[in-house]
């Protein structure tokens, strides 16, 4: 078994090439090249903005090329408790919103002719408990009165028509969402950035900030590992690897691990047994398990198998709890061989929503947990829109962005443990 990136074997990245000069100065830095920075990056630049990506390590090299590549609808709370936080018509357009992003996805897949395995494979929620199955029938009542969008319950004795194992209690279907292969759909969003006039620094790690005006204009001072630069405008897309550089960010934000497996390539029988209608699965657990097959038939099984984010030890201890969890599912697959385990980080705000706005005078959009291939695309859109002085509809705008209670956090996430603690406790007893 490789600790290996499985995507990253079927993509090939575009590069910036030889660590050439920064620039002096730029219209618009933006700091990060995964899906929000460099969908930022291609509206902007298409607007005739000159724009330079600060990236410290690799294009894609963050989350954007770990994912499960589930293009999913709806966000990580669910509709009840949204609606009964921030009311039934924010609500409305949130859920508005979270279709949108996954018709962004699409638009920008065709329009740029991305080679990325999109397709409207729709995705599955399966129930670990009959009570978690009791209420998706409530669930999709709500989603369809108010917001207009069906989703299919299914029975336990007609979910074999869904999935190849039998420790589930029933499913939901919602047939809008997506898959795609992240590692090649990032890649051909760095190659439509440079296309639009985008200019990638790889290697280039922001350091500090420092609000200052040039030639009587308002702007940043950037310090990088590579040298200073000056930008009229800032938008941060971060995620989970948000750090010193931008420190109100850093505490509104906890990065928590998540690791995936794939198998080999399977007989195309027993793939079609395991998930007949290819459809992007997750379970209804805190502590869930979400998993697909490849498009070259693997199973990608992933979930929190460790809380803290991906260093040697919890990439090596989740291959095997991520394992085991894959044969409680499917049996068929006790003898399947595991190729390739890696891990990567998510992005959670305290209050589990996804944020876009204005801090410090910097532009930023994160807190995707766990729903960020179509959210930080769509919001990397948004927000260049909003910086370029259109006022685009966004509901993730303007929302209350918590941070920690009693501000016990620096950014240094020491509850991580209890936190994963709290939620093994949580599923046992939910
Ligand atoms: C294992 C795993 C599975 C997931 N599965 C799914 C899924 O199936 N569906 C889904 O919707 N979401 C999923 N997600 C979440 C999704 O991948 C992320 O929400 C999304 O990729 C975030 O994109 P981003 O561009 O905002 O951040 P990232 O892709 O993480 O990019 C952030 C970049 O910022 C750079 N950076 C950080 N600090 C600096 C600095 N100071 N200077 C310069 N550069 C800096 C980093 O190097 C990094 O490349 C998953 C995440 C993980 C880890």
């Amino acid at each position: 078994m490789q600790e290996h990136n499985y995507w990253l074997t079927t993509a090939e990245m575009p590069t910036s090439g030889p660590a050439r000069p920064l620039p002096n100065a730029v219209d618009v830095a933006v700091i990060g090249a995964g899906f929000s920075g460099l969908s930022a990056a291609r509206t902007l630049a298409k607007r005739g903005a000159k724009v330079g990506v600060l990236e410290a390590e690799t294009i894609g090299w963050g989350a954007s090329s770990r994912n499960g590549g589930m293009v999913l609808t709806g966000m990580k709370l669910g509709v009840n408790q949204l609606i009964s936080r921030y009311g039934r018509e924010l609500t409305q357009r949130m859920y508005a919103g979270s279709l949108a992003t996954i018709d962004c996805v699409e638009q920008i897949v065709q329009e740029e002719g991305i080679v990325c395995d999109f397709a409207r494979t729709g995705h599955l929620e399966v129930a670990c408990k009959q009570k978690h199955f009791d209420d998706y029938a409530r669930q999709a009542e709500v989603i369809a009165r108010e917001f207009n969008h069906q989703l299919r319950v299914v029975q336990r004795q007609e979910l074999t028509a869904e999935i190849g194992s039998k420790i589930y209690y029933g499913g939901m279907v919602d047939e809008v969402s997506a898959g795609l292969n992240p590692a090649r759909y990032v890649a051909g969003l760095g190659r439509a950035a440079i296309k639009a006039g985008a200019e990638i620094f790889e290697h280039t790690r922001v350091e500090s900030l420092t609000r200052e005006s040039r030639d009587g204009e308002a702007g940043w001072k950037i310090a990088t590992s590579r040298g200073a630069l000056w930008a009229e405008q800032v938008f941060v897309g971060t995620s989970g690897y948000t750090g010193r550089a931008t420190p109100a960010l850093q505490k509104k934000i906890i990065p928590i691990g998540s690791f995936i497996i794939t198998t080999e390539v399977l007989p195309g029988k027993l793939a079609q047994e395991l998930s007949p209608r290819n459809r992007m699965i997750y379970d209804s657990k805190n502590y869930l398990f979400y998993y697909r097959l490849t498009p070259d038939c693997r199973m990608l099984f992933g979930g929190r198998a460790a809380f803290f984010p991906e260093n040697d030890q919890t990439v090596r201890r989740s291959a095997e709890i991520l394992r085991r969890g894959m044969i409680d599912v499917y049996p068929q697959l006790s003898d399947a061989k595991v190729e390739y385990v890696w891990g990567g980080t998510l992005d959670f705000a305290f209050d589990i929503m996804p944020h876009a706005g204005q801090l410090d005078g910097m532009y930023y959009a994160l807190g995707y947990a766990g729903h960020g291939v179509a959210m930080a695309t769509y919001q990397g859109q948004k927000m260049a829109e909003l910086m370029a002085g259109d006022k685009p509809e966004n509901p993730f705008v303007g929302i209350p962005f918590p941070g920690a209670p009693l501000g016990l956090y620096n950014g240094k996430p020491w509850f991580l443990p209890f936190a994963g603690a709290w939620y093994k406790f949580l599923d046992l007893v939910s």
